[in-house]
Protein backbone atom coordinates (compact mmCIF):
# COMPACT_ATOMS: atom_id res chain seq x y z
CA UNK A 1 0.00 0.00 0.00
CA UNK A 2 1.50 2.88 -1.29
CA UNK A 3 0.13 5.62 1.72
CA UNK A 4 0.97 3.31 4.39
CA UNK A 5 3.25 4.08 7.00
CA UNK A 6 4.88 0.79 8.18
CA UNK A 7 4.79 -0.41 4.59
CA UNK A 8 7.24 2.38 3.99
CA UNK A 9 9.16 1.32 6.68
CA UNK A 10 8.96 -2.77 5.08
CA UNK A 11 10.09 -1.01 1.90
CA UNK A 12 13.11 1.03 3.99
CA UNK A 13 11.78 4.31 2.46
CA UNK A 14 11.48 5.84 6.04
CA UNK A 15 14.27 4.74 8.60
CA UNK A 16 13.48 2.61 11.65
CA UNK A 17 15.68 1.18 14.14
CA UNK A 18 15.31 -2.19 13.05
CA UNK A 19 16.07 -5.26 15.52
CA UNK A 20 14.64 -8.04 13.20
CA UNK A 21 14.46 -9.07 9.48
CA UNK A 22 13.12 -12.26 8.02
CA UNK A 23 11.30 -13.15 4.54
CA UNK A 24 7.76 -12.94 6.99
CA UNK A 25 7.86 -10.00 9.08
CA UNK A 26 10.33 -7.27 10.44
CA UNK A 27 10.36 -5.40 14.13
CA UNK A 28 11.73 -2.28 14.46
CA UNK A 29 11.70 -0.16 17.86
CA UNK A 30 8.74 1.96 18.69
CA UNK A 31 9.29 5.50 17.87
CA UNK A 32 7.09 6.77 21.31
CA UNK A 33 8.00 3.69 23.37
CA UNK A 34 5.10 3.11 26.50
CA UNK A 35 8.23 0.67 28.04
CA UNK A 36 11.72 1.07 28.30
CA UNK A 37 11.51 -1.66 26.13
CA UNK A 38 8.91 -1.47 22.95
CA UNK A 39 9.24 -3.08 19.96
CA UNK A 40 6.55 -3.64 17.02
CA UNK A 41 6.56 -6.83 14.53
CA UNK A 42 5.31 -6.40 11.41
CA UNK A 43 4.16 -8.20 8.55
CA UNK A 44 5.74 -7.38 5.51
CA UNK A 45 2.29 -7.87 3.72
CA UNK A 46 -0.13 -5.26 4.32
CA UNK A 47 -2.93 -6.28 6.31
CA UNK A 48 -4.56 -3.48 8.01
CA UNK A 49 -6.17 -4.82 10.92
CA UNK A 50 -6.80 -8.08 12.79
CA UNK A 51 -10.05 -8.21 11.15
CA UNK A 52 -9.22 -8.63 7.96
CA UNK A 53 -6.85 -11.93 8.51
CA UNK A 54 -7.70 -15.08 7.06
CA UNK A 55 -6.97 -18.81 7.64
CA UNK A 56 -4.32 -18.83 5.24
CA UNK A 57 -2.55 -16.18 7.79
CA UNK A 58 -2.58 -18.68 10.22
CA UNK A 59 1.16 -19.45 10.24
CA UNK A 60 1.83 -15.39 9.55
CA UNK A 61 -0.02 -14.98 13.08
CA UNK A 62 1.89 -17.77 14.98
CA UNK A 63 5.66 -16.70 13.04
CA UNK A 64 4.94 -13.22 14.62
CA UNK A 65 4.39 -14.40 18.45
CA UNK A 66 7.24 -16.48 17.82
CA UNK A 67 9.71 -13.96 16.59
CA UNK A 68 8.50 -11.54 19.78
CA UNK A 69 9.00 -14.18 22.72
CA UNK A 70 12.59 -14.91 20.53
CA UNK A 71 13.28 -11.26 20.89
CA UNK A 72 11.87 -11.50 24.18
CA UNK A 73 14.58 -14.02 25.37
CA UNK A 74 17.49 -12.47 23.50
CA UNK A 75 17.01 -9.12 25.11
CA UNK A 76 16.43 -11.18 28.41
CA UNK A 77 13.29 -10.00 28.69
CA UNK A 78 11.27 -13.26 29.00
CA UNK A 79 12.01 -14.44 32.90
CA UNK A 80 10.69 -10.87 33.71
CA UNK A 81 7.98 -10.91 31.73
CA UNK A 82 6.37 -9.10 29.07
CA UNK A 83 2.90 -7.86 27.17
CA UNK A 84 2.20 -8.41 23.36
CA UNK A 85 -0.31 -6.36 22.12
CA UNK A 86 -2.43 -6.30 19.11
CA UNK A 87 -4.77 -3.25 18.92
CA UNK A 88 -7.91 -3.35 16.64
CA UNK A 89 -9.65 -0.19 14.97
CA UNK A 90 -11.08 2.52 17.03
CA UNK A 91 -11.75 1.07 20.64
CA UNK A 92 -8.09 0.08 20.82
CA UNK A 93 -6.81 2.94 19.88
CA UNK A 94 -5.00 1.80 16.45
CA UNK A 95 -3.27 4.61 14.99
CA UNK A 96 -1.81 2.85 12.40
CA UNK A 97 -3.92 0.64 9.64
CA UNK A 98 -1.16 -2.29 8.95
CA UNK A 99 -1.41 -4.96 11.50
CA UNK A 100 1.65 -5.20 13.98
CA UNK A 101 2.29 -6.53 17.33
CA UNK A 102 3.80 -4.68 20.33
CA UNK A 103 5.91 -6.29 22.41
CA UNK A 104 6.16 -4.29 26.26
CA UNK A 105 8.58 -4.79 28.74
CA UNK A 106 11.46 -3.51 31.42
CA UNK A 107 8.39 -1.99 33.80
CA UNK A 108 5.55 -3.63 35.88
CA UNK A 109 2.83 -3.62 33.42
CA UNK A 110 -1.12 -2.63 34.82
CA UNK A 111 -3.52 -4.79 34.01
CA UNK A 112 -6.33 -4.23 33.16
CA UNK A 113 -4.48 -1.63 30.82
CA UNK A 114 -7.40 0.92 30.55
P1 LIG B 1 -1.26 1.36 17.32
O1 LIG B 1 -1.74 2.53 18.13
O2 LIG B 1 -1.76 1.45 15.88
O3 LIG B 1 -1.52 0.03 17.94
O4 LIG B 1 0.31 1.49 17.31
C1 LIG B 1 1.01 2.25 16.39
C2 LIG B 1 2.38 2.48 16.99
O5 LIG B 1 3.23 2.95 15.96
C3 LIG B 1 2.41 3.53 18.09
O6 LIG B 1 2.90 2.95 19.29
C4 LIG B 1 3.34 4.61 17.54
O7 LIG B 1 4.17 5.19 18.52
C5 LIG B 1 4.13 3.86 16.49
N1 LIG B 1 4.58 4.69 15.39
C6 LIG B 1 3.87 5.63 14.72
N2 LIG B 1 4.60 6.19 13.75
C7 LIG B 1 5.82 5.59 13.80
C8 LIG B 1 7.02 5.76 13.03
O8 LIG B 1 7.12 6.55 12.10
N3 LIG B 1 8.08 4.98 13.39
C9 LIG B 1 8.01 4.08 14.41
N4 LIG B 1 9.11 3.37 14.67
N5 LIG B 1 6.90 3.89 15.13
C10 LIG B 1 5.81 4.64 14.84
ZN1 LIG C 1 0.96 -1.38 5.06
Amino acid sequence: MSDCLFCKIVQGTIPAKKVHDDELCIGFHDINPQAPAHVLFVPKRHIATSNDLIPEDRELVGHLTLVAAKYARAQGLADGGYRLVVNCNRDAGQTVFHLHVHLLAGRQLKWPPG
